[in-house]
């Protein structure tokens, strides 16, 4: 390890706290995820209904066909009771009382149906405005991912850019003070490195004792600061 080591390092630094503020703006930015959760929301409640519609119509087209068979055997009963061909009054009137039977049958499922198309009135309307609803949070959404596009491009090309220089710096950097560097990092809020200028740590303000100021400068061995136990580099003179 040498002085170039620790201002490779503190320059390291500087690329991960530039990452991580640029991650923490696109952190903050709405990204569209809470209004994609509602329109899936509705969506799902969109095709709730529009089932609901088809078992409503499937019903009713069951019911019509089968009161045209109702019909169809009420026509069939009253050719035969008043064709002339039935003598027995017996038979006669048992013939009436099927077609009267018949008759409240039919009846019964004309207003079963005049229900249902009522009902299906409603959902039909229902899913119309359901509809409505999906199509503005989908509009809405859209709006909200392209304003997040627009406004945080600039913060991820910064990112990718950043991301790329810290991989060729990592490679430049000694392995192990790299993996400490790492570990303080994590410790720390994200900062492992401090500057000594005019003789204080710059992140947490506190003195440095003299005797150490040459080592620091010198950059043979890690000094930490003793305070916030950041390590410690002299910036370039430049
Ligand atoms: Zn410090």
């Amino acid at each position: 390890m040498n002085r170039d080591d620790l201002q490779l390092l503190h320059h390291l630094q500087a690329i991960d706290s530039a990452i991580d503020r640029n991650m923490q703006l696109l952190a903050t930015a709405d990204d569209g995820t809470a209004a994609k959760k509602k329109l899936e929301e509705e969506k799902a409640r969109l095709e709730e209904l529009q089932e609901k519609l088809r078992e409503k119509q499937a019903h009713q087209r069951k019911l019509a066909l089968d009161l045209e068979g109702i019909e169809a055997e009420q026509q069939e009963k009253s050719d035969r009771a008043y064709g002339g061909m039935v003598s027995d009054p017996k038979e006669l009137s048992a013939l009436e009382k099927k077609i009267a039977e018949l008759g409240r049958n039919a009846e019964r499922h004309e207003d079963m149906i005049l229900e249902l198309l009522e009902e299906i009135d409603e959902v039909e309307r229902q899913v119309e405005e359901q509809q409505e609803t999906v199509d503005q949070l989908s509009r809405e959404h859209e709006r909200i991912v392209a304003d997040y596009e627009a406004g945080t491009s600039e913060a991820r090309e910064e990112i990718e850019q950043l991301r790329q220089r810290r991989e060729e710096l990592v490679g430049e950097i000694d392995r192990s003070l790299c993996s400490q560097y790492e570990q303080l990092r994590e410790r720390l809020d994200g900062v492992a490195v401090a500057t000594l200028v005019n003789g204080t740590c710059q992140v947490c303000h506190v003195a440095v004792p003299r005797a150490r100021w040459s080592m620091i400068t010198r950059g043979k061995t890690v000094i930490k600061c003793e305070n916030c136990r950041r390590i410690l580099v002299a910036p370039d003179e430049e």
